[in-house]
């Protein structure tokens, strides 16, 4: 099991993590009306940074907009959810890499299946930044489950019910021995993974299902490509055929908790080339995490 920091934010304050507790009559626990984000907290010489803070929060409050969760903006403005971040980091004395996850639950209790005017309550924890993917390699599989379209549940929105369709997937692919699944979206064109974006690399170009392949936005995903553009790689964002995947050059997975993963196996196929593309991308994302650094421009100091 992953561990946990000992303080937990949770409403306005901070509590002991055991402590954070949403009823079982609310609609956070009864249709998994929260909506969420996880992002990285690094130490550079001694101090706090967030990774791309204020998209992390961008992303929280379009997900509560799609999902018609509307009593959260009003309240947590940016400022208010950074100072709560602070506060949070701070007093759990984070000394490593760790992941913070935020999330804001519908709390009200039997409202019936509805979203709107419902008071929610924002939760943050910390834990340990551990990999969910084999970082020297992953094996992957074809999911027998599709990814939720974007008319039943919006992968944009990053909402927990929705979460249900990751697990399915991933724990589809562990009982079949593999590291990850790969989700097809409803017309069977490539999505994504349990909780990572897919990138693959044919003749020198860096290709990635568009954002209407049902796929989570994702931060990282953005990243990969500011830093693409940078390195003068040619990108293409448009829909991808599984048989591209099985032919690729190379293949890798980017996300909060995949970090940049090659790919070594879809399916049983192999790549054969040696991911040189792969590895130029992971060591400027690397280089991310040092605010001084070239693309030290995402870090946010926590104070
Ligand atoms: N897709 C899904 C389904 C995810 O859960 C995640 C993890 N948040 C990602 C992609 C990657 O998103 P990000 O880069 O913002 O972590």
């Amino acid at each position: 099991m992953t561990s946990l920091y000992p303080h937990a934010y949770f409403g306005n304050t901070i509590i002991p993590i055991e402590d954070a507790k949403l009823s079982v009559a609310s609609s956070a626990v009864l249709y998994g009306l929260s909506v969420y984000t996880v992002f990285p907290v690094v130490m550079h010489e001694g101090a706090p940074y967030a990774f791309r803070l204020h998209d992390h929060y961008e992303r929280l409050v379009r997900s509560a907009k799609i999902i018609g969760i509307d009593t959260f903006t009003p309240k947590w403005t940016y400022k208010r959810f950074f100072e709560a971040v602070c506060e949070l980091v701070r007093v759990n004395e984070v000394k490593e890499r760790v992941f913070v996850r935020a999330s804001v639950h519908v709390d009200a209790l039997v409202p019936g299946t509805r979203s709107r005017g419902l008071p929610t309550t924002l939760s943050m924890f910390i834990y340990a930044a551990t990999p969910i993917v084999p970082q020297e390699g992953a094996r992957i599989k074809t999911s027998v489950w599709r990814r939720v379209p974007d008319y039943v549940i919006p992968s944009r929105a990053k909402v927990n019910g929705a979460y249900v369709n990751s697990v399915l997937g991933k724990q589809d692919a562990l009982d079949s021995g593999y590291d990850d699944c790969l989700f097809l979206d409803d017309s069977g064109h490539v999505c994504e993974l349990s909780a990572a974006n897919i990138f693959m690399v044919r003749r020198g170009i860096l290709i990635t299902p568009s954002h209407a392949s049902d796929i989570l936005e994702g931060i990282n995903r953005k990243t990969v490509l500011e830093i693409a553009h940078t390195l003068n790689i040619p990108i293409e964002e448009r829909t991808v055929d599984l048989t591209e995947l099985y032919i690729a050059d190379e293949v890798f997975a980017c996300g909060t908790s995949a970090f940049i993963a090659p790919i070594i196996e879809i399916d049983g196929r192999t790549f054969e080339g040696d991911n040189t593309i792969t590895t130029r991308i992971r060591e400027s994302y690397e280089e991310c995490f040092n605010p001084h650094g070239n693309f030290g421009k995402y870090m946010s100091l926590l104070t």
